[in-house]
């Protein structure tokens, strides 16, 4: 009696066939393992696809090595290290379609991807700005430097101003009347003094053009807020101009967004919604 072959096996119609070496088996086994792992993490891709819209793609993973206190020598010195153990792993979501080899985006926006999509309209505004400038003096008394003494800035004015919807002339509104708004209440300070109205130096500026500040130091944020209010009061209010004959109104649906005002040609400051 002939001792049985583990390499042999029978198929099933009675045939003998030979099954491979025990590592040409082990082989075969570990490659259908990691082909059926290879279709597990596809699936997974795919459903979280499904679900967010987009792919998982791995940015960085960085594992720095664990190590003891320990100095480094750098040069002439020594540095102390130590490093903890981390694993920090980013992932980074995009869009699917864009892992799509040769596909192009479609134009405009994604729905899927823009959660605000459905009150962004809502949100939109024409908006429109005009600039001013003065050339303006001012004393800061709170200042402990050299702010407390007179001294002037070439300054910038920016309003900006936003409307949901334009008027019969298809504007936000006329840049003449923003002009002749702006300059009604912005002119006064240009050439003037702008003080605290309890600044010890004020008496000497007194017969001069002076804008006081009722216990506030003009500082460059005073003055935006300032300018904001006097027109957004002046919007409230419907404001009619006279130019050239004309009237130009501010048309009383107008925002006043803000009002910037710069101090230098590198600093400025704001004020508005
Ligand atoms: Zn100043």
């Amino acid at each position: 009696m002939s001792e049985a072959n583990p390499e042999m096996a029978l198929t099933a119609d009675g045939k003998a066939h030979h099954r491979g070496t025990e590592t040409q088996r082990h082989r075969g086994r570990k490659k259908i393992s990691q082909e059926t792992e290879r279709k597990q993490k596809a699936n997974q891709i795919e459903l979280f696809q499904k679900a967010n819209g987009s792919k998982p793609r791995i940015l960085a993973l960085s594992i720095p090595l664990s190590s003891p206190p320990c100095l480094y020598q750098i040069g002439p010195f020594s540095v102390p290290l130590c490093l903890c153990a981390s694993v920090v792993i980013l992932f980074h979501f995009t869009p699917a379609r864009r892992f799509k080899r040769g596909s192009r985006p479609k134009p405009g926006p994604s729905p899927a991807y823009n959660p605000f999509r459905h009150i962004l309209p809502v949100l939109m505004k024409y908006r429109v700005c005009k600039v001013f400038e003065v050339e303006s003096g001012h004393m800061l008394s709170k200042h402990p430097g050299r702010c407390r003494f007179p001294h002037g800035h070439s300054r910038r004015i920016e309003v900006v101003v936003s409307s949901d919807a334009l008027d019969a002339n298809d504007m936000v509104c006329d840049f003449k009347a923003l002009k002749l708004a702006i300059h009604s209440i912005a002119d006064r300070f240009d050439h003037a003094m702008a003080l605290n109205s309890a600044d010890l130096q004020r008496a000497q500026f007194e017969a001069g053009r002076v804008v006081i500040f009722d216990g506030q130091d003009p500082t460059t944020e005073v003055i935006a807020k300032h300018l904001y209010d006097q027109l957004a009061a002046l919007v409230r209010a419907g404001g009619a101009f006279q130019a050239d004959g004309l009237t130009y109104h501010l048309p009383t649906t107008l925002s006043v967004e803000r009002v910037r005002v710069g101090e230098t040609s590198s600093t400025w400051a704001e004020y508005g919604q």
